[in-house]
């Protein structure tokens, strides 16, 4: 057993607790007691301690395109294209470094959990593999969302049919730190029935299922053009829309697709969805409907879940003139446990016993932080904090970063040497 003890930790509502002092246990935590002095054999941990963030949808390798598509005029479509040509170089031995480099970004900016979203096929299993590899070496947990992906985008991308995927999918195991989940990359990419098939196989193997929603009008339109429904109703239709489904984007709905998503969850993804020109999803809609939230870094234009979550608010503020439809606690549980539970890690997410030990401290006696009260930290975080203010990182009961340097990657040195060498 070791014990943590936190000057401030956030354990759900809107202040943070005093002297929380945290026992850790086999990579969970034991106990958690508020308003508690420190005992002498504990670590003492200054600033906010939160739960460790959930990065619910990614795509590492688009790290690789990070300021090189985003200056540009060009659309969604001519991005996907440039994101194409890079897909189309990687093999599993130039993968594995940039995956490793970019989950360690990843961890020096507060994420403990990654959902990679992942259509990288070549060789089986071995792109996967490779990510796999790459989430062990940087520490940070992994849910392996592997999608079935059928018709358009590169021959690589494709299984034979949703029966081969399953066959592919299934060689893959479960670990301590990973979870396999299935995703139907969308409806452009996976017909109706299929989809019902992957659907099916989440099902019965308990995983978390995930699938890109109605992120371009383009894509609604060619739906209705197919099926005669929304990606929604398309999907609810093929029975995959449950509790441990996650509508990604799900930007261009209508009352009804809110109505739907209300009995499962929505992960935003609001820098790339800024990026990409997308639009501004119906979260507070959403929520009202039921649905749980999370957020992702989806195509790392940034890594911040700090700026993800916030956006919820902010961009909601733009668009309908009203401020204050979602509270930095709610926020920030999107940036955590909502992520957790959408990733198949029931229970993370959170400073409680039996939860998995994932921590985060965040400094506040950075320049950006500096000057935050006790009783406003978590507004202060949510709303002003940022990788940056990221002190220490513990996954599974181990410190993956200390002082923001990652324990075991020389972060910058290896994106550079794997991005641009
Ligand atoms: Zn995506």
């Amino acid at each position: 057993v070791s014990a943590l003890w936190c000057e401030l930790a956030w354990l759900g509502g809107d202040a943070p607790d005093a002297g929380v002092l945290v026992q850790i246990e086999g990579g969970r935590i034991a106990a958690v007691q508020a308003g508690a002095d420190a005992p002498p054999d504990a670590e003492r941990l200054g600033g906010l301690t939160i739960p460790g963030l959930a990065n619910a949808h990614s795509h590492a390798f688009q790290r690789a395109l990070r300021g090189r598509t985003h200056a540009g005029t060009g659309s969604f479509w001519t991005w996907r294209e440039q994101m194409y040509a890079l897909a189309q170089t990687l093999d599993p031995a130039s993968y594995l470094p940039l995956a490793r480099a970019t989950f360690a970004e990843m961890a020096l900016a507060g994420i403990t959990v990654v959902g990679e979203f992942h259509y990288l096929h070549r060789d089986g299993n071995a792109m996967g593999e490779a990510v796999i590899q790459a989430a062990a070496e940087a520490g940070v947990r992994l849910t392996l969302l592997d999608a079935c992906y059928l018709r358009g985008g590169l021959d690589s991308f494709r299984d034979a049919g949703a029966g081969a995927w399953a066959a592919r999918v299934g060689q893959l195991r479960d670990g301590p730190e990973l979870r396999i989940g299935a995703a139907i990359h969308s409806v452009r990419a996976v017909d109706a029935a299929s989809a019902r098939v992957v659907g099916e196989w989440a099902q019965a193997h308990g995983a978390p299922l995930h699938a890109h929603v109605s992120e371009q009008p383009a894509e609604n339109e060619a739906c209705l053009e197919e099926n005669g429904f929304t990606p929604t109703i398309t999907l609810a239709e093929a029975g995959v829309v449950s509790p441990s489904f996650t509508a990604v984007h799900a930007t261009h709905l209508t009352d009804t697709d809110v109505t739907l998503l209300g009995f499962a969850r929505v992960c935003l993804c609001p820098t790339t969805e800024r990026d990409l020109a997308d639009g501004i999803g119906p979260a507070q809609q959403l929520r009202a409907a039921g649905a749980a939230l999370c957020v992702g870094t989806d195509s790392q234009a940034v890594i911040d879940l700090f700026e993800e979550a916030r956006a919820i608010e902010l961009d909601e503020r733009l668009a309908t003139g009203v401020r204050g439809n979602h509270s930095a606690a709610s926020l920030l549980e999107a940036a955590t446990a909502g992520g957790y539970e959408s990733l198949g890690w029931p229970g993370g997410g959170r400073i409680a016993e039996g939860a998995p030990a994932d921590l985060v401290t965040i400094g506040l006696d950075g320049v950006a932080l500096a000057g935050t009260r006790a009783q406003d930290a978590v507004g202060a975080v949510v709303f002003a904090g940022g990788p940056r203010d990221v002190r220490h990182v513990m996954a599974a009961g181990r410190w993956i970063v200390r002082d923001g340097a990652h324990m075991s990657i020389d972060v910058a040195r290896e994106l550079q040497a794997v991005i641009a060498p």
